[in-house]
């Protein structure tokens, strides 16, 4: 009764919409009526001239009824006609009815369409898809499967390819040269996971245009609809992999070194801790000697338990802070270095780094004193190029050589500079504990471990190496969208289903689409009965099979429908127990199951199928079945959503057939062991219920689908909180995916660069500004690190005089000598390389940092939901630390750009081209072999004409520890 009432109340739209279609299917017809004394010519020409009208500003609204009845015109056309899908032969003997127009209607405004089993939903979407496929730009339509998206659209394609509109299907396996030529099609069909994926291919991992497949996210059609958007929906898409830098890396080779090494200075910072507590405790006490070993305590070894005990005295923290502030000024540069020589290592708390000193470099390799220099790639190039005992074979072999000499070399350094780390900043059970036999991360808000988390560029190999435990290979996700996310990027999203009512709040929320209710072309007249329910499982099976041999017994074919592959089994079993002949279908081989399927109705069919199985083929009545009452449906189980039974009854009755359905259920299925204590139903239940005996009662049926509601309500709630958080990372997503495509598609892929690294200098300028506010007058600003910082990542030999106190100006002066530097670069180099470097560098950059990001994103998320946060919302949360994080992600973006673009050559012919120019500088000048190359480009502005062009330093995979042996740190 309430639910009478409930759906003549919410039916009311649709009734509404349905009038105001009624006008236009008139119109419709009239117009179509018109074109049938055309000839197949003339109709051909009317895409043309819609497509004309379209140009010139005539809306696909305005053209809808022409257009529809163009669709339908030709559809008559080709009636009677063979033609062939999927390797069949096939009469098309369809013109559209009254309903497909109006469900031609829904679709066109965004809206899902309810529309029954059997209606012919799959010649309902040609009507949309022509229409907005008039506007030049890619509609899709998504299917369950590779084969009904192949079966579709050859299937329709006879439709479109009758009025000059080309379609093509997306398979999966397809190379993307295919991709790109069917998403090139007026429209093309697919699966949601192909199109997915491939939108996570083209924004995500593709670094060139033509590497690209996909072309729009306009107008697109859902087939199954509640299929894809909401059972689909429940896992994201995820594109994952091997780390970029996948070669193993020689941690143990030098393990045993860099134990030495730790040892080494944690004894001398102990001895020189040691020493300064003896003479702070001396009357009068020696601070001269104090206060530098303290200095170097701290360099060395940052978390030495004496040196913070004494530190805890405020006055001598404030001379050794004093110390430290006169050490850092560039005239005690060589003082400086003089003592920090002293240790082995020194370490940058703030920034969580560890450099050698030279000390440090002798001790790991005393024999060796050049082992820590890179190999001066460029001079090493030069001169294998001008040896003239070498062809050119032997040439590329010897560059080979050096470039893998250059590769082992920054290789070790690099493992060497992560394992100084992992031993002098990592602490076990601090920042990590060891839990059978693997690395976790301790999370430093919750002190929890987190499992699974890594950290990135090798350190936690590194920390593996130094625990003794087996060194894990990195793999990141690369790329990630939820199925909600990808579908809310068309501007025109719509669906079709058999059985969407039920969830017709989610669609609204999520997807903005409204349900409509599409009435059917013929009356149904299938016979739902009450469920039965018994109290054993195999109580109900008996029961179900007699039923099922009752009708075979007839000649009635059957349809058993089942919730798991295992009760499939039981059944089939069953069924072999008593010799009938019967189908299963697993929905795993789509092709053939759908030929099955098609099937089912014949005479004396059985066929057990789970609820995906067949999706999407039809069922047509064999000879004389209808006088047996059509197809018989049994559910053998109640699914959790009320929606997948509704599909299973829908299988039977189609257009205006006879059919059957009924539901076994037993109180030992999961649905009715979670809700059929509560409520009415146990009052039902309570009496003596003998095993064999069913129930069958219409209020068991109305006690079931409440549950059904109860848990739809819940899952519903579950997806909905998981959007929710993916909304976060959609807003980053889309920044990012801009920015990148950007890189890709922009001529100038150097003014995104100059951009970002515009914003680093801004901030750096104004920063160093605002933090010698505070000190005396006379000092001016202390452009100090800020000029060593410009001068390590560009080859622009700032000087502090040339800066003033007005920020912008100064910002201005050094981003004008970047240009200038690059601009000479371009001189130098093949500009199209450059160009594609500049790309490279961008693209890069954004995807390593946006991986790590995605990593700690996956953490923070289930960080939060354990954390526990009192009264504060655990989503609110994380948003706000997500925005945290991601402004993070935007800072690395910039610096690492700023690090990348001077220090990476474009390619092997790229860099002769550099060679040759600084050959030709060589000879007038000589490279300088004591100063770093980027160095040597800094008196550039006086040198003489033709002097070395600034080089830039050859980068392997990541950014490299600073080695110059001479170099003062
Ligand atoms: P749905 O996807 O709605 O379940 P299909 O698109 O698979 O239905 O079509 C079901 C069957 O109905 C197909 O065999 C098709 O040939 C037939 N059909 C669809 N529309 C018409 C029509 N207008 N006239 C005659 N047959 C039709
Ligand atoms: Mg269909």
């Amino acid at each position: 009764m309430i639910s009478l009432i409930f759906k003549t109340i919410t039916g009311r739209h649709y009734r509404k919409f349905i009038k105001q279609c009624r006008p236009k299917v008139a119109k419709i017809n009239e117009i179509e009526a018109g074109y049938q004394s055309l000839d197949d010519g003339a109709l051909k020409a009317k895409t043309e001239e819609f497509r004309k009208r379209f140009a010139e500003g005539e809306t696909v609204d305005d053209l809808l009824p022409e257009a529809f009845a163009a669709v339908k015109n030709a559809a008559r056309r080709l009636m009677g006609r063979k033609i062939s899908v999927c390797g069949q032969e096939l009469l098309w003997e369809m013109v559209h009815y009254d309903v497909q127009l109006i469900g031609g209607m829904a679709l066109h405004q965004r809206r899902i369409a309810e529309m029954a089993t059997g209606e012919g939903k799959t010649l309902v979407a040609t009507l949309p898809l022509y229409l907005n496929s008039l506007s030049r730009r890619n509609c899709q339509l998504v299917t369950v499967n590779d084969y009904l998206a192949r079966r579709d659209s050859e299937w329709m394609g006879n439709l479109y390819s009758f009025l000059g509109i080309s379609c093509g299907c997306i398979q999966s396996g397809m190379p993307p040269d295919q991709r790109r030529e069917m998403y090139g099609k007026d429209i093309t069909y697919g699966t949601a996971s192909e199109f997915g994926f491939d939108y996570l291919r083209d924004n995500g991992m593709a670094t060139r245009k033509e590497d690209q497949v996909q072309r729009d996210h306009y107008f697109c059609i859902v087939d199954e609809a509640d299929s894809i958007l909401i059972d689909e929906a429940r896992t994201p898409l995820i594109i994952s992999g091997p780390a970029q830098d996948d070669r193993p890396m020689p941690f143990d080779a030098v393990k045993g070194g860099v134990q030495r090494l730790v040892r080494q200075q944690v004894q001398l910072c102990n001895r020189l801790a040691n020493e300064a507590k003896e003479c702070v405790s001396k009357d009068p006490p020696d601070y001269d000697t104090a206060v530098p070993n303290l200095y170097l305590v701290k360099n060395g070894m940052p978390k030495n338990k004496i040196m913070l005990r004494l530190m805890e005295n405020p006055e001598i923290r404030k001379m050794v802070d004093k110390y430290e502030l006169e050490m850092n000024s560039d005239l005690n540069k060589a003082r400086r270095f003089k003592l920090k020589e002293r240790l082995y290592y020194l370490i940058d708390e703030r920034q969580q780094q560890a450099d050698l000193t030279e000390q440090g470099r002798v001790l790991l390799r005393p024999d060796d004193p050049d082992a820590f220099v890179m190999p001066d790639l460029p001079i090493k190039y030069m001169e294998i190029e001008q040896r003239k005992d070498l062809d050119q074979a032997a040439k590329e072999k010897e560059k080979a050589k050096a470039q893998e000499a250059f590769s082992k070399v920054s290789e070790e350094i690099h493992c060497i500079s992560q394992l100084v780390r992992a031993y002098s900043l990592y602490e076990k059970d601090d920042e990590y504990v060891v839990q059978n036999g693997r690395v976790v991360i301790v999370d430093k808000n919750t002190g929890r471990p987190m499992p699974g988390r890594r950290w990135g560029d090798g350190l936690h190999q590194a920390v593996e190496a130094k625990e003794g435990v087996k060194i894990e290979k990195e793999s990141k996700t690369y790329a990630t969208i939820t199925i909600q996310n990808y579908f809310r990027m068309y501007e025109r999203l719509s669906g079709m289903t058999g059985t969407a009512e039920t969830e017709a709040s989610e669609f609204n929320d999520i997807y903005r689409c409204n349900v409509t209710v599409i009435p059917t072309h013929r009356p149904c007249v299938r016979i739902d009965h009450n469920d039965v329910v018994y109290k054993s499982r195999r109580a109900k099976y008996n029961a179900a099979m007699k039923d099922i041999e009752e009708a075979n017994k007839k000649g009635q074919p059957v349809l058993v429908g089942t919730t798991s592959v295992e009760s499939s089994e039981v059944l089939s079993r069953m069924l072999k127990r008593s010799s009938i002949t019967h189908n299963v279908l697993n929905a795993k081989f789509h092709q053939q199951e759908a030929e099955i399927v098609a099937r089912a109705g014949q005479r004396k069919a059985v066929t057990i199928a789970t609820n995906m199985a067949g999706r999407g083929t039809d069922i047509k009545l064999g000879e004389g079945v209808a006088d047996l009452g059509g197809l018989l449906v049994i559910g053998t189980e109640r699914h959790e959503s009320r929606r997948i039974d509704r599909q299973l009854r829908g299988r039977c009755a189609r257009q205006g057939d006879p059919g059957t359905s009924k539901f076994f259920v037993s109180l030992e299925d999961d649905l009715m062991r979670l809700f059929a204590n509560a409520g009415p139903m146990s009052r039902i239940l309570e009496g003596s219920m003998d095993d064999e005996a069913p129930l069958d009662h219409k209020i068991l049926n109305w006690s079931i689908e409440n549950a059904q509601k109860k848990v739809e309500q819940q899952n519903y709630s579950i997806r909905k909180r998981l959007l929710q958080y993916d909304d976060v990372l959609n807003k980053q997503r889309e920044i990012i995916y801009e920015m990148r495509n950007e890189a890709i598609h922009s001529e100038n892929p150097e003014e995104l660069l100059f951009e970002l690294i515009g914003e680093e200098i801004t901030e750096r300028v104004e920063t160093t500004i605002a933090e010698s506010q505070g000190e005396k007058e006379e000092d001016g600003i202390r452009w100090g690190p800020m000029i060593r910082w410009v001068n390590t990542h560009f080859p622009i030999g700032l000087k502090a005089e040339e800066l003033s106190e007005d920020g912008s100006k100064s910002t201005e002066l050094i981003l004008k000598k970047i240009r200038e530097a690059y601009e000479n670069r371009r001189e130098a180099e093949d500009e199209g390389a450059l160009r594609g470097l500049a790309r490279y560098v961008t693209i890069r950059s954004i995807d390593r940092l946006w991986q790590d990001h995605l990593t700690e994103m996956e953490e923070l998320r289930r960080g939060v939901s354990l954390r526990g946060y009192g009264q504060r919302d655990p989503l609110n949360e994380y948003k706000s630390e997500a925005f945290k994080y991601f402004e993070e992600l935007l800072d690395d973006l910039r610096n690492e750009v700023c690090t990348a673009l001077f220090r990476s050559a474009t390619n092997l012919s790229a860099f002769q081209n550099m060679l040759a120019r600084l050959s030709a500088g060589a000879r007038q000048q000589g490279p300088d072999q004591n100063q770093s190359l980027v160095a040597s480009a800094a008196g550039k502005g006086s040198a003489p004409e033709g002097a070395a062009k600034p080089l830039p330093k050859v980068t392997v995979k990541r950014e490299l520890p600073k080695i110059g042996r001479n170099e003062l740190v």
